[in-house]
């Protein structure tokens, strides 16, 4: 029976063959001391180096162990929600594979579920190891999505945290092609609480969010919770008509009451770049918006599995 597994651990995975083989033994050992029945998944998004290989090995010899392959990369929001989409587990928690968040705050995480809550959210107190600008961008950037969107996404929480099967089924509802998982899961609502924690230096190896992935996740985030960038045209509108109608009062009397007429050449160069500017940067927010209605019509697939392993043991129905 599925309802057998009482705990689901989601391991997004990508080039990681430095840290997994340790991420996994602290997983396992934390695991083991809720005495439940319990399922690691690893979910490996593509990755390039032997992270399938160590993956696979420990798959064959701890039966706790499952394993998706995607055919490539797709992300690691689309990683989690497979995660989901393939969790049995009564409660998912969802955690980070190179042990920045750590295993031990999971066993918090039961207690607080133990209590009732159905989302049980990990938020950073303070981040080691990570570069000012990380840190700063990081910051700013939850700051700026609160106040933007009427949903309530806690600032300064990751995607650490654990979710109840209930919420689980929603989430495996929402077909979002663009992701922001933790705002998901906040708009899903339900009884939701927070455990605070020190996040850890990276265990090895480098971040694999470089700059690119961080503004396509702050831009799926931002889009998919708030449509206040593109009401800054109608703003922006405003601004400028009144400021340009007082410059006119300025330039009529200028021109009825003073001798002095202006070559005008700079001004209108000014005006015309500053317009100008303003239009792209509008056209490209709707440009953002127009690109994520075209993958939604789309309807493709979230993501592609290549192979399963360890699916199907211990008397629980394969998929
Ligand atoms: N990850 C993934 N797919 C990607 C990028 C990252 O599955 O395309 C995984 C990665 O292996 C790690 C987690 O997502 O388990 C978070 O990535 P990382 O630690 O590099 O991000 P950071 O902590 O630097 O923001
Ligand atoms: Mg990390």
């Amino acid at each position: 029976m599925n309802s057998e597994v009482a705990y689901s651990i989601v391991v997004p995975v990508f080039n990681e063959e430095e840290v997994i083989s340790v991420t996994y033994e602290r997983l396992k050992k934390v695991m083991d001391t809720t005495g439940k029945p319990y399922e690691l998944l690893f979910v490996n998004d593509g990755s390039a180096d032997r992270t399938a290989q160590i993956l696979s090995a420990i798959c064959q010899k701890d039966t706790n162990v499952k394993l998706i392959n995607f055919s490539r990369n797709f992300g690691h929001q689309i990683a989690i929600s497979a995660g989901m989409d393939n969790a049995l587990g009564q409660a998912v928690v969802v955690i980070d594979a190179d042990l920045q968040d750590p295993p031990e705050i999971i066993l918090q995480m039961i207690e607080k579920w133990k209590e009732g809550y159905e989302v049980v959210y990990a938020t950073r107190k303070k981040r080691k190891g990570e570069t000012f600008f990380k840190k700063w961008t990081a910051a700013v950037f939850y700051r700026l999505l609160r106040s933007m969107t009427d949903v309530n996404i806690p600032v300064d929480t990751g995607d650490f945290r654990l979710i109840d099967r209930k919420v689980c089924n929603v989430m495996k509802n929402i077909k979002e092609k663009n992701r922001f998982v933790r705002g998901l899961v906040s708009w899903a609502g339900f009884r939701q609480t927070a455990v605070e924690y020190v996040r850890e230096e990276r265990f090895a190896g480098e971040t694999k969010y470089p700059l690119c992935k961080m503004i396509k996740l702050s831009l799926d985030a931002m889009t998919s919770f708030s449509h206040k960038p593109l009401k800054l045209a109608i703003y922006l509108g405003f601004l400028f008509s009144s400021l340009s109608f007082l410059y006119l009062l300025f330039a009529i009397f200028e021109r009825l009451f003073t001798s002095y007429t202006v070559p005008g050449w700079t001004s209108i160069m000014a005006t015309s770049l500053f317009f100008n500017g303003i239009i792209l940067i509008i056209l490209g927010i709707i440009g953002e918006y127009i690109g994520r209605i075209y993958d939604e019509t789309k309807n493709r697939p979230l993501y592609i599995i290549g192979s399963k392993e360890g699916f199907g043991r211990g008397g629980e129905s394969c998929e």
